[in-house]
This record gives structure tokens, C-alpha cells and sequence, in this order.
């Protein structure tokens, strides 16, 4: 498999040759568990503690102690709503917030567009993403806080792609399988106080997160985290550039549009091609080498329209014809170019006939 031909780094990147340099002592010879008191386990203690250190950087937090590993977003994102009797969260959630907040009786906010309005019932919490994983579109979720009012934002889409501003943030979750470390392995932020425990159970993480801690993924997600930080700019212009050539290539074609509107993270390219379906594109896609997807991977064998689409009004004619093409490390401007080529000729194909 070609990864220059992998556009689709918004459901997973592929794991750094560096990161996995890093892992591997940590999954031989220092295999020791962090929380044992010998001296196997103190240098695995001392990799967790480095790697705290890394994403704490990355992200800006004030103090390495406001990092708790969790096996991912998905968790870290369950462990603050659960903790919350009332609460709201934007439409455009991803179903790691949305589905645990429906589940609690949250309230979702209004937009009009992508724009968010005020909750219309009490919320203890409100939960805003801050880069949506299917249209790249970006919000602040400070900007709704309230006395009285805790705020979440998911921040998956992106830690160690786009800098990050915590001020005003009391939570924040992150899954580092998506800046080029290993599944399974994440962390959520808190700005002064964890929430309420979720994971009972032993004494590591203070006791807020109990579980034998994955030390080797919890160094890869460091060692993301270490690289993604050096390399940040350089890698936000490679995806502007990517993004750019895709757009010109398709200038000639007809009916389409972008959905997420001028402030989208240039990682993520949502384009509808009218009266198309999105699926027949990723699979013609696939068959001529090219890997792209129809909108987010959790929910990408469901036969519903995306609740973000949805969300945003997009016309039904357009809704069906979504992709979705995210950039990374791997790709290349040829790459990108011959991407575009073919969902130009797969696209007219389609519509003859
Ligand atoms: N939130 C967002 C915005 C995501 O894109 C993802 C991954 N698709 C998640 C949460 C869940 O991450 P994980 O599956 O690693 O827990």
C-alpha cells in the first residue's frame, strides 16, 4: 500500500517510525508497571512521567499533573459528561460526545449555520468541539462559558495540528492515534480539578483514572506529541499547500461545494458533489488506489445521513454526495494532484450514467 495515497488522517495517521523507536524499549526490556516500587517499575514511571511532560507542552497546560491518560477520546470524553446532571453540546459533536451526552438528558445547542447560540436550559457543562472531524470547521467553546457553567471542548482533531489556546477551557480530550502515535491511547486535560471518578479502582493517576497505565503507548503518545510540536508549522503549510492543489484541480468541475466554511482547519476537505452518493466515490476511490472516506469512520457504515450535514441544512441533493479528504505527513503534492484527477474523472463518469 501506497501511504501517499492515504487521505484519510482525520480517522487515524499512521504511527511515526520515531514514535515506535521510542515505544519499543518500553515494550521489551523496561516492561516493568509504572506503579511498581522497584526499579523495573521506576523506569517505566519515568517514561510516563517524560511523556506527561510532552503533552502537557504540546498543549500549553499550565503543569504536566493536568494531564490524565485515558485509553482515548472516546473515554476521556464519557468520563466528563458522566460526571454532569445537566449540560449541553453543539450539534456537530462527534458521537463520542454526542451519543453519552443524549443519554444524560443534555440539551443540544442551536445554530443557525455554524453558528452556536446559548443553551435555553440550566447546564452544568457545555461541550463544544474546537475542530470538527468531517468539515474541519473551528469554534472556541470558551466563548460560551457563563457563570456557574464548566467548559469541555474535544480537541481530538486538533492537538498536534493546530495550536491551542486553553484559556477559558476547564476540560479538553485527545486521542494521539491522530498525530501519528498508537491507538488506544489518550488523555484528557482538566484546568484545576479532574471530574468526579469514572474508573474506580486502583491508585494510579491520583486514583482519578485507575488501571495499570500502557506505559508503551502512553511514551508514543509523548513522543507524538514531542514531534508534532517541532513540526507544526511546517506541517499545517504541507496541508494548506495539499488542500490547495486538490481545490484548483477540481476549478473546471461543476456542482460542487465545500461544506465548513473559510475558518476550516486546512487538515480537513469536505466536498459535496451534487447528486452524487458518497459512498460509490470512496469505493471507485479505492479501487483506483486512493483512500478517502465518506465522513467520519465510527459512523461510516451507518446508512444515515451525518448528523453535522444535517445540522448545518445542507440540501438533500447535496447531503449523499460528501467526501471526505484529510491530509497528512504522508502525502504528497504529486499525490494530491493525481487524487484530485481521479475523483474529476470518477465524478463525471458517474453523473453520465
Ligand atoms: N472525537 C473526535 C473529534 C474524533 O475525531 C475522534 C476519532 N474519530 C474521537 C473523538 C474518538 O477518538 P478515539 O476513537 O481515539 O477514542
Amino acid at each position: 500500500m501506497d501511504s501517499s495515497r492515504y487521505f484519510d488522517h482525520a480517522a487515524t495517521t499512521p504511527l511515526d517510525s520515531r514514535v515506535l523507536e521510542e515505544m519499543l524499549p518500553y515494550l521489551r526490556e523496561d516492561f516493568g508497571n509504572a506503579n511498581s516500587i522497584h526499579s523495573f517499575g521506576a523506569r517505566a514511571d519515568a517514561g510516563v512521567a517524560r511523556a506527561r511532560e510532552r503533552v502537557a507542552e504540546l498543549i500549553g497546560a499550565d503543569d504536566p499533573s493536568q494531564i490524565v491518560f485515558t485509553s482515548g477520546a472516546t473515554e476521556a470524553n464519557n468520563w466528563v459528561i458522566s460526571a454532569f446532571d445537566t449540560g449541553a453540546v453543539s450539534p456537530f459533536e462527534h458521537s463520542a460526545v454526542r451519543e453519552p451526552a443524549i443519554r444524560r438528558g443534555f440539551e443540544v445547542l442551536p445554530n443557525v449555520g455554524l453558528e452556536l447560540g446559548s443553551p435555553q436550559r440550566e447546564a452544568g457543562l457545555i461541550s463544544v468541539m474546537s475542530v470538527n472531524n468531517e468539515i474541519g470547521s473551528r469554534w472556541n467553546a470558551a466563548g460560551l462559558a457563563s457563570p456557574g457553567t464548566l467548559i469541555h471542548s474535544d480537541m481530538t482533531q486538533q492537538v498536534g495540528k493546530l495550536p491551542i489556546v486553553l484559556d477559558g477551557i476547564d476540560f479538553a480530550s485527545m486521542s494521539a492515534h491522530k498525530l501519528y502515535g498508537p491507538k488506544g491511547i489518550g488523555a484528557l486535560y482538566f484546568a484545576s480539578q479532574p471530574p468526579e471518578i469514572f474508573m474506580a479502582g486502583g491508585e494510579q493517576e491520583h486514583g482519578w483514572r485507575a488501571g495499570t497505565l500502557n506505559v508503551p503507548g502512553i511514551v508514543g503518545f509523548g513522543a507524538a506529541a514531542a514531534i508534532a510540536r517541532d513540526e507544526m508549522d511546517g506541517d499545517l503549510l504541507h496541508a494548506e499547500n495539499l488542500r490547495g492543489i486538490v481545490l484548483e484541480a477540481l476549478e473546471h468541475l461543476p456542482d460542487w461545494r465545500i461544506n465548513g466554511g473559510n475558518e476550516a482547519s486546512p487538515y480537513i476537505l469536505s466536498i459535496s458533489f451534487l447528486g452524487l452518493q458518497g459512498e460509490t466515490l470512496v469505493v471507485e476511490a479505492d479501487q483506483a488506489g486512493y483512500a478517502i472516506s465518506a465522513g467520519a469512520a465510527c459512523s461510516s457504515r451507518s446508512t444515515e445521513p451525518s448528523h453535522v450535514l444535517t445540522a448545518l441544512k445542507i440540501g438533500p441533493e447535496w447531503l449523499q454526495g460528501t467526501v471526505r479528504i484529510s491530509f497528512g505527513r504522508s502525502n504528497t503534492p504529486d499525490s494530491a494532484r493525481e487524487l484530485a484527477r481521479t475523483l474529476l474523472r470518477i465524478s463525471q463518469k458517474l453523473r453520465r450514467m
